[in-house]
């Protein structure tokens, strides 16, 4: 059996090898043309899957994993960029019965644009969609051997990370793709801290805005309020719509 495990290549080697799947992508993939994802099907995960398994682990999957991949598309997803599932009784299957989920929220790949800053994933330096793809399916095939060397798998562990790392140079485990959270805050120009208003029951009140995710948190000064700062000042809390507050 071969053996994946103790695999480790150089930085030059890696950027080599991904910049070639990234080419062959190209050339296979009806949807993807060019480094900038405008579609996406499941086909375009199974063959970037397929080109990984050939050109960096020696088709380690195909000779050796009996069971079968999932891939899947969601748009729902909107911290992880991308998910590997995998049966908690793996150690009891047979291995002709497990199913490993390659599961990516296309959202961060479809909005990768939207902002313009440095885009960050595993550590290292994105220039598009396509390249944050390649990262984060390589993020999700270290999770999916570590499955099935070990049964369990947590980017968080040291183990993960030597994989990660030895595999494909990788230093740490999250992105800094532009989310759903920051897409709004550039759209509606707003940030933590900002003081606002709004129209709450026909009354316009004064906030703060305390957290932002679908609505904002916004922090309204009141003296019987439950919430108390250091200063010993109360506030009551307001989950608000981003489209009706005013700067
Ligand atoms: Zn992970």
């Amino acid at each position: 059996m071969k053996i994946i495990i103790g695999y480790k290549y150089d930085k030059e080697t890696i950027e080599k090898k991904r910049a070639y799947i990234f080419n062959e992508l190209i050339k296979a993939s009806v949807n993807i043309k060019t480094g900038i994802i405008k579609d996406i099907s499941i086909s375009d995960l199974k063959i970037l899957f397929e080109l990984y398994d050939s050109i960096f682990l020696s088709n380690w999957f195909k000779d050796t994993f009996k069971g079968s991949f999932k891939f899947s598309l969601s748009k729902r997803m909107t911290k992880s960029a991308g998910l590997t599932l995998c049966p908690k009784n793996i150690n009891v299957l047979n291995p002709e019965n497990i199913v490993i989920e390659f599961r990516i929220g296309v959202n961060f790949f479809f909005q990768y644009d939207l902002i313009d800053r440095t885009k960050i994933v595993c550590g290292i330096e994105t220039n598009n969609g396509l390249e944050a793809l390649q990262l984060v399916l390589e993020h999700e095939i270290c999770h999916a051997i570590e499955y099935l060397y070990f049964y369990k798998s947590s980017c968080r562990g040291d183990r993960f990370k030597t994989i990660a790392n030895n595999l494909f140079g990788h230093t740490n485990s999250y992105h800094q793709l532009p989310t759903n959270k920051e897409l709004a805050m550039k759209k509606f120009d707003l940030s933590i801290g900002d003081k606002i208003s709004f129209i709450f029951k026909g009354k316009k009140l004064k906030g703060i805005i305390y957290r932002i995710n679908k609505r904002a948190t916004i922090m309204v000064q009141d003296k019987n309020g439950q919430y108390v700062d250091k200063q010993g000042d109360r506030y009551v809390k307001y989950y608000v719509d981003l489209n009706r507050i005013v700067k």
